[in-house]
C-alpha cells in the first residue's frame, strides 16, 4: 500500500492541533479554495509515492509528539493508506487530527460509496472540517483558516449522530496544564 505525499513528515508542530504534533502532506486536492496557502499540494500527480510501510516507520522514531496530524492536499482523498497511518498512530498512543476540505455529512455520505473513508474517520479524533473561506478568514481562530471551519469531536459526532464540536478553549487550557486524558489533551 502506498500514499502520495506533498513533503516529509513535519514533526514539532504546535499548529495544526493540540500538543506538539507531527504534521502528514498528503498531495492531492480538488477543492480549489480561493485564497489556499498550498496550491502546490493540489495536483493528484504531484508530490511523490511513499510506502505506508515506511511512514510507520518513521512514526516509530517519533519523539516527544502528542499525536499526528493529517492536512495537505485533502487526506479523504486517500482514505485507505491514511486509515491505516492513522490506526498506527493510535497504537502508538498518540491521537489524531486530520483537515479536510469535505464537510463531515458529505463524508457520512459518501462513506456509504467508500468504506474506507469510514475506516479513517473512525481512527480520527479531531476533525477540522470544510472549505477554506477567503471572507470568513481571520488570523484570530485557533486551528482553522475560516470560520466555516468546524473544530469537530469525531468520536462523539458518530456515537451521537450529530456533529459534536470539541472544545478547542479548554482543550489547549488543559494541554497548558498538562493534563491528558483518553488519549487526548483534552
Ligand atoms: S481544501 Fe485545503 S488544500 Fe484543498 S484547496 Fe482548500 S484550503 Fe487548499
Amino acid at each position: 500500500m502506498t500514499i502520495r505525499l506533498a513533503s516529509d513528515l513535519q514533526p514539532d508542530s504546535v499548529v495544526d492541533g493540540t500538543g506538539i504534533r507531527t504534521v502528514i502532506w498528503t498531495q492531492g486536492c480538488g477543492h480549489d479554495c480561493p485564497g489556499c496557502h498550498n496550491p502546490e499540494t493540489h495536483d493528484f500527480e504531484g508530490g511523490w509515492v511513499i510506502e505506508v510501510q515506511d511512514i510507520l516507520e518513521e512514526i516509530d522514531e517519533l519523539e516527544a509528539q502528542t499525536g499526528v496530524t493529517f492536512s495537505g492536499g485533502d487526506p479523504f482523498y486517500q482514505p485507505d493508506s491514511c486509515a491505516v497511518i492513522a490506526k498506527y498512530v493510535h497504537k502508538k498512543k498518540m491521537d489524531v487530527w486530520c483537515y479536510t476540505g469535505f464537510i463531515y455529512e458529505d463524508l457520512l455520505a459518501m462513506s456509504k460509496k467508500n468504506p474506507a473513508i469510514m475506516d479513517f474517520l473512525k481512527e480520527i479524533d479531531i476533525l477540522v472540517d470544510g472549505p477554506f473561506i477567503m471572507a470568513k478568514h481571520s488570523y484570530n481562530l485557533k486551528f482553522r483558516g475560516s470560520s466555516n471551519q468546524r473544530i469537530i469531536d469525531v468520536k462523539k459526532s458518530l456515537k451521537e449522530k450529530k456533529v459534536v464540536i470539541a472544545m478547542v478553549d479548554d482543550v489547549e487550557i488543559d494541554f497548558n496544564r498538562g493534563r491528558k486524558k483518553e488519549g487526548l489533551y483534552i
